[in-house]
This record gives C-alpha cells, structure tokens and sequence, in this order.
C-alpha cells in the first residue's frame, strides 16, 4: 500500500511550496517590503502587488512552509513518504522547481556539518539517504543493493557527473518498458557518507563542466537517482503486486528520482544573445514539457501526454505517469523584485494539481 496518497489522490502530483527567508544582502532596503505571505496552516500563498492592499492573489496548495521551517520539515512533508514508497519497490520523483536563487539547491542538497559538535543539518537528498539506509539495516527479511547515478541534463544533451569523460549518453526503453540511460554509472552505496561523496565529487564535476563553458550550472537540470533493489532473505514473497517491478529473480526494484531543475527564470529581453539565448530556450522548453505532462496526469481528458518533447520528461516518464508518486517542491524568495517570477512559480505549481 502506498504511503503517499489516498487512493483517490494517487494519479496527482502533491505540490509543497517553501519561501525561503529574505538573505542578508537584501534586508533593509525596499526590496524587503512584504509582497509574499504565506499561511503554513490554511496551506495558502498571498502574493500581493507592491503598495496596494486591494490587489492580491491567493493560491491553494497541498502544504505550504514558511521561512521558519526547517530541513525535517521539508523532509517530512515533501520527500518522506515518496521514500518510504521507493523502498517498497515503486518509482519516485522529488523536485525542486523556481527561479535561480529560490533555493531549489539549499531544499535538496545543502549539507552543513557542525564542526564543534559533529551534528548535520542537511536536506532531501542527504535525508533520504539515511533514510533509506536506516530503513534496510532494520530489515532482516531482505537484502538490500542500493546504488546511485548523477547526471544532468543541459541543452539536451545527458551528462554523467560522476564519470565526466562520457558525453551525451541516450535515453533507451528496455523489453520490459523500463527507462534507462545507457552506459550511465551506477555506483554501489553503503552508507549515507558514500552518498554525500558522490554527490560532491558530482558538484564538482558540474561545476569545472560549467566554468570551462563559461556558464551557469543553474541553466541545467541536476537529477540523482537512487536504486534500491530488494530480495527476500527467507521466505519467497509471491504477494501479486503490479505496480512494482520485480526483475526476473523476484527483486523488488524502486528507484528515486531527485531533480534540482534549472533556474524558472525568463532571460531579460536585453541580454538574450548566442549562448546565453540558446541555453534560456532549452530550459525554457523543457520546463514547458514538464508542466504539459504533469498537467496532462491531473486531467483524465487528456490521452497524449507528450513525454519525448525533451530529455527530462523522456527520462522521468515513468515515474510522472501512471501509479507513482511525484512530490513537486516550489522554491520562492520573498523579496518584491521576483514578485513576477514568484507568480509564475506558483502558476506552474497550480497547473500541476
Ligand atoms: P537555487 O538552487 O534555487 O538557485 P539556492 O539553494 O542556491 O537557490 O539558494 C540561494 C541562497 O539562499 C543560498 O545562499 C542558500 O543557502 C540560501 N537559502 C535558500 N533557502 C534557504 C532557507 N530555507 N533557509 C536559509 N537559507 C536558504
Ligand atoms: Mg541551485
């Protein structure tokens, strides 16, 4: 039985917003008017428009935090039960969605370790990590194989960060209809503290890619996909179960999809030249793709959903269509000069239940 949702809810895509608090380079000066509340309790959004108290908006979310909650929030509500899901052998998606500095990275990825005291405050990925490893230690029916990919998608083309010297890896659908990236590296991972390596090896990889390119990292989609592969120990499990994918020896397999997307932003008129245009219509359209085929799986009316429109939705089909769980995170800051993209967001969040 899933975790995630009610029966009725399965086929939607939860939506989490989280504002982020204003940082210190933007207190004090206009910027820090209120435009943005939020209303953790009634799951709301108000964005009003700056210096009118009549003209404002109110969006319906699924939950809304605010700049006080912390990493286990987020975790709790947005990720927890996607998890608990993947380990019981179906597909998940978690994902970070907003403009470039919303704190799509901080919400997934951040790490901080307490020098004085040992102690991490650390978000979604680091926290399912440990959660999926507590979970197998704890389970002495199955044996567990869990492993980890990092790649990232820019202008189109597959690029696997934790083993930079392949190049545009493709996309293939196995005979059982699986999605896969071939000749993709899937690393063995023992402990939370393998994953928090690979992740950083990765960083780093995306970064140097970046900086010989003269480019942003925030201009490509970061995914890092966890492969939890499960059999029983004892006793055979022969429970039917269609939704899950057992491979032909009765391995349970669940895989978690977690994507740090490109900045949301629209690239001022004025700067849209060569690269830096090519790259702003790539994720442009890619995010497009992604709102069609979410907003296509909360309207039963719909029959095509266009999954090959672009690499991301190509790869995520499986886990944005049919029985699994998508948790959908929009990342907003609170400063009254992203007001136009903090609406946009929260657009792309709505459309998406
Ligand atoms: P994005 O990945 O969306 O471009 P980042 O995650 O890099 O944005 O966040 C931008 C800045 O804001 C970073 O310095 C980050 O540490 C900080 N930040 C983001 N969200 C929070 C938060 N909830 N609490 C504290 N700092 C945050
Ligand atoms: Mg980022």
């Amino acid at each position: 039985k899933s975790h995630f949702l009610q029966d009725s809810d399965s086929e939607r895509v939860r939506v989490t917003v989280r504002a982020r608090p204003f940082m210190k380079v933007e207190e004090g000066h206009e910027n820090e008017i209120p435009v943005v509340f939020v209303n953790p309790v009634k799951s709301t959004v108000t964005v009003r428009r700056k210096g009118s108290f009549v003209d404002y908006t109110e969006f319906k979310f699924d939950a809304v935090l605010g700049d006080s909650a912390t990493q286990a929030d987020v975790y709790q509500v947005a990720a927890q039960p996607i998890v608990l899901d993947v380990l019981e052998g179906y597909n998940g998606t978690i994902m970070a969605y907003g403009q470039t500095g919303a704190g799509k990275t901080y919400t997934l990825s951040d790490v901080v370790i307490n020098e004085t005291n040992g102690s991490r405050v650390e978000g979604i990925i680091p926290r399912s990590a440990a959660n999926i490893f507590e979970y197998a230690a704890n389970d002495k029916s199955h044996e567990y194989h869990i492993s980890m990919s990092y790649i990232q998608i820019y202008m189109e083309t597959i690029q696997d960060l934790l083993n930079p010297e392949t190049s545009n890896l493709q996309i293939r659908e196995g005979e059982d209809g699986g999605i896969f990236i071939a000749g993709v590296h899937e690393i063995e991972v023992r402990s939370l503290e393998d994953v928090v390596t690979l992740l950083m090896l990765g960083d780093c990889n995306r970064q140097c890619a970046f900086t010989k390119l003269n480019a942003h990292s925030s201009r490509s989609h970061a995914i890092v996909i966890i492969t939890v592969e499960k059999k029983t120990v004892h006793s055979l499990d022969t429970r039917n179960c269609a939704d899950r994918r057992r491979t032909s020896k009765g391995i349970l397999v669940g895989k978690l999809f977690l994507v740090d997307l490109a900045g949301s932003e629209r690239l001022k008129k004025s700067g849209s030249e060569g690269l830096r245009a090519t790259e702003a219509m790539s994720v442009n359209m890619s995010l497009t793709a992604l709102g069609k085929c979410i907003s296509a799986r909360a309207d039963p009316t719909v029959t095509h959903v266009p999954f090959r429109d672009s690499k991301l939705t190509r790869l995520l089909q499986e886990s944005l269509g049919g029985n699994t769980k998508t948790s959908l995170i929009i990342n907003i800051a609170p400063c009254c000069d992203y007001i136009q993209e903090t609406l946009s967001s929260l657009k792309f969040g709505i459309r998406a239940m």
